[in-house]
């Protein structure tokens, strides 16, 4: 009993004995890697102004004290 999967590129059959498998074609192995190299998967590193910084902290402490613990 063979295995078979959908290339994850193009949705067709692909048979677990393919040499490509589990993409049917080296074409499509390397159009998926490009897929993921090519920011598919954003790592977004969110830009923090130093003084947008301070003013959070600002804020912060602005805070009135919610709650009254004495
Ligand atoms: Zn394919």
């Amino acid at each position: 009993m063979s295995k078979a999967l959908f290339c994850p590129t193009c949705r067709k059959v692909v048979l677990a004995t393919d040499p490509d498998f589990p993409f049917c074609s080296d074409r499509c192995r390397i159009l998926d890697l490009g897929k993921w190299a090519s920011g598919d998967y954003k790592i977004s590193t969110p830009v923090q102004d130093p003084d947008d910084l301070e003013e959070l902290a600002r804020s912060k402490t602005h805070r009135p004290n919610s709650g009254d613990e004495d």
